[in-house]
């Protein structure tokens, strides 16, 4: 059987629409749109990208965005400030700090700080409490843009064998609970299990492989089991090419569905963020 490629797109323009008709029923009724502000220290070329793209969806979808850009040389303590302003602010409903930060800051402090109820990325501790219990509402949005992904595919995760590398907090380990609440077996391999040399074992024996690392092929093609779903996380720059953390040629040829990079899993992540900025937005007013 050819292999299927999982375009996210495909499906992020789907949410984007649905979003869209949210925000304008709650715009008829409330008087005014979700904003989404996103907080930049500095500037680098994977989070100017990802920025490109929220503006885009968010105009789309009629959610008001504004970038607030910092200095790279910012203190943690202004950067504080900032994000306290924005979490006091009425009229400010989803915040997200975009990342990476520059050397010196402390990311997951700010994360923490930034308020579960206008947290746009799912990265709050309570957030991450609730996807541990099984509430997804506003979900890690990668782990959650994969998990949208795997279920295009119509796949039922019951019982299967899922393999996740990488274990990020942003991604593996949020992911990794999400598979398990729908009772996939689940394995989560790390730099661990790569330095024991067992990487490829595990990745073998996966139905349903998600790889989050941000290394060009750490996985094989020829790890890949026959017929598995493959879902590339990774972004890595290679000369003047986007590729994903797995080798695709190789993998292509074993897999049942595969996404590619660039095209998979990105988009997707955008759309989720501009669908949680909603969900924050309606659960604030709604008191
Ligand atoms: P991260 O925080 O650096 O995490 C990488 C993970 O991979 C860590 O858990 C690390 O383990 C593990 N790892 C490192 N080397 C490994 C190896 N050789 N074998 C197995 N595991 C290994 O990165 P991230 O934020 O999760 O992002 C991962 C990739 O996904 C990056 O390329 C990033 O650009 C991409 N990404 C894409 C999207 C999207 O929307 N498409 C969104 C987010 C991230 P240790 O921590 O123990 O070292």
């Amino acid at each position: 059987m050819p292999v299927k490629l999982l375009e996210g797109k495909i499906i992020a323009d789907q949410i984007i629409i649905a979003v869209g008709s949210g925000v304008k029923a709650l715009k008829a009724k409330y008087g005014r749109a979700p904003k989404l502000v996103a907080v930049q220290l500095g500037e680098n070329a994977s989070s100017a990208a990802y920025i490109k793209a929220q503006a885009k969806a968010a105009a789309s979808a009629g959610i008001v965005y504004e970038l607030k850009t910092l200095p790279g040389t910012c203190t943690q303590m202004k950067t504080q400030a900032l994000i306290d302003e924005l979490k006091n602010d009425d009229k400010v409903d989803a915040i997200i700090l975009q990342l990476p930060v520059p050397k010196g800051i402390d990311a997951n402090i700010l994360v923490n700080t930034i308020s579960a109820d206008k947290d746009a990325e799912g990265m709050h501790p309570q957030n991450l409490g609730k996807v541990l219990l099984g509430n997804n509402k506003i979900g890690p949005c990668t782990a959650t843009a994969v998990m949208e992904i795997l279920a295009s595919t119509g796949l039922d995760l019951y019982g299967k064998e899922a393999v996740v590398v990488g274990h990020s907090r942003i991604v593996g380990k949020p992911l990794s609970l999400m598979l398990l609440n729908k009772f996939a077996t689940t394995t989560v391999c790390h730099i661990a299990t790569a330095e024991r040399g067992v990487l490829k074992d595990h990745v073998s024996r996966a139905e349903v492989l998600v790889v989050a690392v941000g290394k060009a092929g750490v996985v094989k093609g020829d790890w890949v089991k026959e017929g598995a779903i493959v879902v590339d996380v990774g972004i890595n720059r290679v000369g003047d090419k986007l590729v994903g953390d797995v080798e695709f040629e190789g993998a292509a040829t074993r897999a049942s569905f595969i996404t590619p990079v660039p095209g998979g899993v990105g988009p997707l992540t955008t759309a989720i963020l501009m669908r949680n900025t909603l969900e924050l937005f309606k659960t604030r007013m709604q008191g």
